[in-house]
């Protein structure tokens, strides 16, 4: 779960600070995260932040946080019909009717073509890439939802200041602490015999057990066992951090782009969380992808990020002057495609053979938006139900 880079700088006391792989920041809904992180005594560490958007359009950026913000960047009757549409959105308590149409659909038939094309395009374009047709209207009534705690100033994210790293490290402790032990590693089978687990094998060595619970995609779980019954589509990241000389945007976290550049996000990340803690500047550019055959999957490191750098020059001249260092984290099983008929596709905790969970971004706890805390809730309904 939200991985870290551990970065070396000559810039801070401590020399080294820890820094996640892909961009991450938590709502004020997460509630199991939120209680997770308390009780494992990092409450003070858990700051709440504003976290500006903006939004690349016709070659200038245009802050989209407060409702004046967004009467400048959109045409005044788009204002009024995307107003009307978060209402009726937040007004719809079961989404299980909307699974069954897309968003697009929705969308258009609730506040027009204009508010789809100007509005939603960039941010269903940004997260589902060629998929974005495909998406639920439940998807998007789910995101509407969770995206409630913004004031007059703007949206208020919150972050685990020292990076999620702490949050994994305290759970790793608490786990050693009541006599469990960790072991990384690569599991490449999980044995059954009879109906029931009798063991995993990891890195080559085998492991006996008599329960699991696989967090793993189903795509992954498929090569350690065959047989499980499901067809939930995953999208892939490609996501570089660059490590930079100054700030690039004025006062923008995250700016979603309409512009042919070949990433969908840039994400500041410096512009949330104060760029003292680090000794430097902070920049995520990401884009999802839908297979491997994707040139985000097949070329190298240096290609993409070379990409990457020229959509950026496009954006912000003289990007490349300021950039320190840059690393790239791709995954192919990063999120599910929340597509229409989603909903049915959902994996339930307890599988047909004796001792055999799954808790996972597949779970309903991630249902209709995966994250760390659906993931979090997910882990501890598995657990409950276990005998
Ligand atoms: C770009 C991006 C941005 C995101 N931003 C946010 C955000 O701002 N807020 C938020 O709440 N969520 C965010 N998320 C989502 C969040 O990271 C996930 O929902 C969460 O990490 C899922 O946790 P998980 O433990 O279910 O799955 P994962 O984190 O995918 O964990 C599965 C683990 O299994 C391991 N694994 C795979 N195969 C094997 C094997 N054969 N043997 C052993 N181990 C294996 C993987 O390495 C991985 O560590 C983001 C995700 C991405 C990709």
């Amino acid at each position: 779960m939200a991985s870290s880079y551990s970065i070396k700088t000559p810039n801070l006391n401590t020399g080294i600070y820890h820094i996640e792989k892909y961009y991450h920041h938590i709502f004020a809904g997460d509630k199991e995260l939120i209680s997770l992180i308390n009780k494992l005594g990092l409450g003070n560490q858990l700051e709440w932040l504003r976290g500006s958007t903006g939004y690349y359009l016709n070659g200038k950026i245009r802050p989209m946080n407060t409702p004046f913000e967004i009467l400048r960047a959109l045409p005044f009757l788009d204002v009024l019909r995307l107003a009307r549409l978060v209402m009726k959105a937040r007004a719809i308590m079961d989404t299980e009717p909307y699974d069954e149409i897309t968003a697009k659909e929705w969308i258009i038939d609730t506040a027009g073509e204009s508010v789809y094309n100007n509005f939603f395009l960039p941010l269903l374009q940004s997260k589902f890439g060629d998929n974005k047709e495909r998406i639920s209207a439940a998807w998007l009534l789910g995101r509407v939802r969770i995206r409630s705690n913004r004031g007059a100033k703007g949206e208020r994210l919150g972050y685990l200041r020292g990076g999620f790293y702490a949050l994994v490290e305290a759970m790793a402790e608490s786990i050693r602490k009541r006599g469990g032990i960790i072991r990384q590693g690569n599991v490449l089978k999980i044995e059954v015999s009879d109906g029931s687990v009798r063991g995993v094998v990891v890195d080559g060595e085998r492991i006996e057990c008599e329960r699991i619970i696989s967090t793993v995609a189903p795509q992954v779980f498929g090569k350690m066992l065959s047989g499980l019954d499901t067809n939930i589509n995953y999208q892939g990241t490609a996501c570089a951090l660059f490590g930079l000389s100054e700030k690039v945007m004025d006062d923008v976290y995250w700016l979603n782009i309409k512009e042919d550049v070949p990433f969908g996000a840039v994400i500041e990340h410096t512009n949330f969380i104060p760029s003292s803690d680090y000794g430097e500047h902070l920049m995520y550019v990401t884009s999802y992808f839908q297979n491997q055959e994707s040139m985000l999957c097949k070329s190298s490191d240096e290609e993409l990020i070379e990409l990457y750098l020229k959509g950026l020059e496009k954006l912000f001249a003289g990007f490349r002057e300021k950039v320190k260092w840059w690393r790239l984290h791709r995954d192919m099983e990063t999120a599910p495609v929340y597509e229409v008929g989603y909903r049915k596709k959902l994996l339930p905790y307890k599988t047909n053979i004796n001792g055999l969970y799954l808790a996972g971004m597949f779970s309903a706890a991630n249902y209709p938006e995966r994250s760390m805390n659906g993931s979090i809730k997910a882990g501890f309904e598995c657990a409950d139900i276990m005998p």
